[in-house]
């Protein structure tokens, strides 16, 4: 599933592309995604220019000079750039025709992204208007986690997943961090140490800022017909290593089950 560091891949893949183009035509080749694809931009969008691509969470957000297109990659999708005449492949649901004869097509063989058109400022669409701060900017750190964990009883990873948290922390970079801060993901929020949460913040940022610096290699697959701008490999500790030895202290890595995700962590090294 593409995560922030995918995303924020993405967002710096295409926006030198598209930003400042003027839009030839849009094209809708598969309405049905995880919610309709609006038809009417296909008649305001041609001749509009985009004047700027954001990142919020997890979502792309394209600004033209009339409104913004909300984009969301879902479990499997993927934006590429394209020549105007590159065939279609299998998936490939949406494209937007840029006078610059570039096409930035959304291919999603599962369908669960979106691409939602909104005339409003976006961060007061539903979507967006109650998600936490972004983890990387200077508005999430200690102070404000402790605080947020004072008020909880929910385990630790639970609330750092939670998107009114904290924003982007998916389960492999939610797993990893509590090993490398050495936090037990079913400890109660309310447990936490200030020095503990600090770490943890530290640890968080660290992981994105390296799965982004790693997705800085993988550019070049946004402008290739048929590959697929993938995972970051990257290298993991502890998350997916059930049964296997913890590389720190060699004890039996332990699997629970929390918020419906699984969860790695070394009974020995986290507290
Ligand atoms: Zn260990």
């Amino acid at each position: 599933m593409p995560e922030l560091p995918e995303v924020e891949t993405t967002k710096n893949a295409i926006a030198p592309i598209i930003k400042n183009q003027i839009i030839q035509n849009v094209i809708i080749h598969q309405k049905q995604l995880r919610w309709p694809i609006d038809r009417i931009i296909t008649q305001t969008l041609p001749n509009d220019t985009f004047t700027n691509i954001k990142r919020r969470g997890k979502y792309l957000l394209l600004e033209t000079k009339q409104g913004t297109l909300i984009i969301h990659l879902g479990m499997t999708g993927c934006l590429k750039y394209l020549p105007w005449e590159t065939p279609l492949i299998k998936h490939d649901h949406f494209e937007i025709k840029l006078k610059s004869k570039i096409t930035v097509r959304y291919n999603d063989p599962r369908k669960f992204g979106f691409i939602l058109w909104t005339t409003e400022p976006t961060e007061l669409h539903p979507l967006l208007s109650k998600l936490g701060p972004e983890p990387l900017t200077q508005s999430f750190n200690t102070k404000y986690l402790f605080t947020k964990c004072l008020a909880s009883s929910r385990p630790i990873k639970n609330l750092i997943m939670d998107n009114t948290v904290v924003v982007g922390v998916g389960n492999i970079y939610a797993t990893e961090s509590l090993f490398t801060a050495k936090i037990l993901p079913h400890r109660k929020s309310n447990t936490l140490q200030e020095n503990e949460v600090s770490l943890l913040v530290k640890e968080i940022k660290k992981i994105l800022k390296k799965s982004i610096n790693a997705g800085g290699t993988t550019l070049k697959d946004f402008y290739s017909p048929d590959g697929k701008p993938g995972y970051f490999k990257q290298k993991l500790q502890i998350y997916g290593k059930k049964g296997e030895n913890c590389y720190l202290c060699n004890a039996n890595i332990n699997k629970i089950v929390l918020a419906q995700r699984t969860t790695t962590y070394c009974p020995n090294c986290q507290i």
